[in-house]
């Protein structure tokens, strides 16, 4: 019994202290809470004891915390933000731009910081501390065009690293974010295809044009074995095939050094060298049952590689033809159209085919770049002829648009100036 006396007792202590700590956190609050009121009071000169004041101090007060709880709650909400920019595994920086066209840093992520080894970013400009000129051209054009803009650009120092930088608008005037990916693995990776590549097609034109230099005699041969002659006439298409690869392969590393018969421009007839890829690919519309028609306006001439420009339009039909040819049901349909513009010669090439996807439509002018392989794995190619046809435009000084609807077809449309001072203007429309 006595038990129960002691721990009532003991119950009735602690209760009371916990009261009591409840009684004093209050009365500080409220002294707080008065001084407050007084300081105020002070300094806007207003008699507390006047009871309507004294209301007003009180919802002022009110308002005060609030605005002070709002302000602690933003400041988390910045804290957290802040870690999850400087986590991130791509550079962040926010940019703004001022009336003389000087680009000012507003914040950096850690990863950028890391990527141009420095600290210091905020407040400089952007010239300070980026010892890269290809990047602030890139931010400059931003502002410029008023538009967000991307582009892979190599860093040399540090160590040389590529980055693909997008420069972005976030809706506020004058300022940008400039978003940095490393894709050094990717490029080193691209860099090494393409050196094998290059090695592998010299190699490897030597016995082609061995093999192929027999095949013509054997195939010349009068009595020849009817089943042989065609199972050689098989070896020869594929022999060719293999011959045009590598051919495509050197072609790449000849027309990114723009050398030799590369620079070679002349004025000739754009209208015949049209009509002559259309004959060439009138057999092969026939063979596939895709209907061929052409629009080609006469006597039109441009200055540049005659060779190299139906090079373009050898790479975009045999395209046409090897895209709509795959569509199991509707119209298949080609149209080569050629006609002058003002100053500008514009080239089309349209199709029924299977289309492109619209997420991929930036990227199929990228080298090997080939639209998700399960659907072209039915027709050969390497994903270069675009990119090639890409070199040769701008080095024309044309530009070439790309519009298409997946299953529905697809329409590339080049523009060639006319006039020879384009030419020096080598402008990206990709
Ligand atoms: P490939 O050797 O694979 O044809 P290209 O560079 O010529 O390489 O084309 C890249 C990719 O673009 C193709 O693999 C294909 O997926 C897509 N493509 C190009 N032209 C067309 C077209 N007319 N219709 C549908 N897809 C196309």
């Amino acid at each position: 019994m006595t038990y129960v006396y002691i721990l009532i007792i003991i119950l009735l202590i602690i209760l009371n202290i916990l009261l009591f700590l409840a009684y004093y956190r209050k009365k500080q609050e409220e002294k707080s809470y008065k001084q407050l009121k007084n300081e105020i009071a002070k300094s806007i000169d207003l008699n507390i004891k006047n009871p309507v004041n004294d209301f007003l101090l009180h919802q002022l007060n009110f308002f005060i915390q609030n605005l002070q709880e709002k302000y602690k709650s933003e400041k988390n909400k910045r804290r957290n933000i802040f870690s999850i920019l400087d986590n991130l595994s791509e550079g962040v920086i926010l940019v703004s731009i001022n009336h003389d066209e000087i680009i000012r840093v507003d914040f950096a992520n850690s990863f950028a910081k890391n990527i141009f080894n420095t600290e210091e970013f905020v407040g400089r400009t952007l010239t300070e501390v980026i010892d890269n000129h290809n990047l602030i051209e890139l931010a400059l054009k931003s502002f410029k065009i008023n538009d967000n803009v991307d582009e892979d650009i190599s860093f040399y120092y540090p160590e040389k690293k590529y980055f693909r930088c997008q420069v972005k608008s976030i809706g506020v005037e004058n300022y940008r974010v400039i978003i940095l990916l490393d894709i050094t693995k990717e490029k080193n990776l691209e860099n090494l295809r393409r050196e094998f590549l290059t090695i592998m097609s010299h190699e490897m034109r030597t016995p082609l044009s061995v093999i192929s230099g027999y095949l013509e005699t054997v195939l010349n041969e009068p009595n020849l074995d009817e089943e042989i002659y065609i199972s050689l006439k098989k070896v020869e298409e594929e022999t060719s095939r293999l011959t045009r690869m590598f051919n495509d392969l050197l072609d790449i590393e000849r027309l990114e050094k723009n050398i030799g018969e590369e620079k070679r421009f002349v004025y000739f007839n754009f209208s015949n060298t049209i009509k002559r890829a259309y004959d060439f690919f009138k057999i092969v519309s026939d063979n596939l049952f895709v209907e061929f028609e052409k629009q080609v306006e006469e006597d039109i001439y441009i200055f540049g590689n005659e060779d190299r420009l139906l090079q373009v339009v050898y790479n975009i039909l045999d395209n046409s033809f090897k895209f709509t040819s795959l569509k199991e049901k509707g119209q298949k349909k080609v149209w080569l159209r050629l006609y002058q513009s003002s100053n500008e010669v514009i080239l089309e090439i349209e199709d029924t085919g299977i289309g492109i996807p619209s997420k991929e439509m930036k990227k199929i002018f990228n080298l090997f770049y080939r639209v998700d392989k399960s659907r072209t794995r039915q027709v050969p190619g390497l994903g270069i002829g675009l990119y090639i046809v890409k070199t040769i435009l701008e080095s024309h000084g044309a530009r070439i648009y790309l519009d298409s609807e997946e299953n529905n077809g697809t329409l590339f449309q080049i523009i060639i100036p006319t006039n020879k001072n384009a030419l020096n203007r080598t402008e990206k429309s990709f």
